[in-house]
């Protein structure tokens, strides 16, 4: 008995929302939650270890040498303090793609994200092209 198959004939337009599997999703909602926690902590610990969070610091300052580690140590803390914000930006836009079911699909293009850049990158919320392509308006 022959199925009447319709090979290519079927049209692709219809959109299939590609959705990762809960059993997968469970995991990196797991591992999203603790690197928000992570990220928070390590923030906190870097606010405290500033050496500017002091609000007298500028009137008390005295000796020009301290002053320059201070600066350093500073703008160090702060470059740190930059990164971790903007993971923790990217952690959480994946956490919320979890919660609503569209992990995984690129933010920019709608295409379903390489799972091998999911493995290394599990905050990522756009695919490879379209970060490559944003790389390349930065410059
Ligand atoms: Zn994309």
């Amino acid at each position: 008995m022959a199925k009447n198959k319709k090979k290519s004939t079927t049209k692709k337009n219809q959109k299939e929302k590609i959705t990762f599997p809960a059993d997968l999703l469970a995991p990196i909602g797991k591992f999203l939650v603790e690197e928000e926690k992570k990220i928070l902590k390590k923030i906190k610990n870097l606010k405290t270890e500033d050496p500017f969070t002091d609000p007298d610091r500028a009137s008390n300052n005295a000796s020009p040498d301290t002053d320059a580690e201070e600066q350093f140590g500073h703008m160090k803390n702060r470059a740190i303090q930059k990164q971790l914000q903007k993971r923790l930006i990217q952690v959480r836009k994946a956490l919320t793609r979890v919660k609503i079911g569209n992990y995984g699909s690129c933010e920019k293009c709608g295409q379903l994200i390489d799972t091998d850049r999911l493995m290394i990158y599990p905050e990522a919320t756009t695919c490879l092209d379209c970060l490559k392509k944003e790389e390349k308006r930065k410059k």
